[in-house]
């Protein structure tokens, strides 16, 4: 499917103003709380899952370690800033292997 400028929530103005923000990926929220990532990832079918600074996947029950606001897309691992909806960044594939391997830090 394109992406339309309208689709990533920028008005054509803000391609003229802002050139910086044309490097910056975002995601879409398509309804209250529910996110479509670029890769057409969304909360019902791959999903999302809280994530560190790094990609690595934090479980629930570490849940004090986690910064609360990036989120790990599970469909193509980019990290999402879950305030701006801001792609922050690509798990490295350090925290890929782990993901994958559900081998998670847990100290
Ligand atoms: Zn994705």
């Amino acid at each position: 499917m394109p992406e339309s400028a309208a689709a990533s929530g920028l008005d054509w103005t803000d391609l003229l103003l802002a050139p910086a923000a044309l490097l910056t990926e975002r995601i879409v929220e398509i309804a209250d709380g529910i996110w479509q990532c670029r890769c057409e990832n969304r909360h019902d079918t791959d999903g999302f899952a809280p994530c560190s600074e790094a990609g690595e996947i934090v479980p629930p029950e570490l849940g004090p370690r986690w910064d609360s606001h990036t989120y790990l897309c599970l469909g193509c691992w980019r990290m999402i800033d879950a305030d701006t909806l801001e792609v922050v960044g690509r798990a490295s594939q350090d925290a890929i292997n782990r993901n994958l391997d559900c081998s998670w830090e847990t100290v």
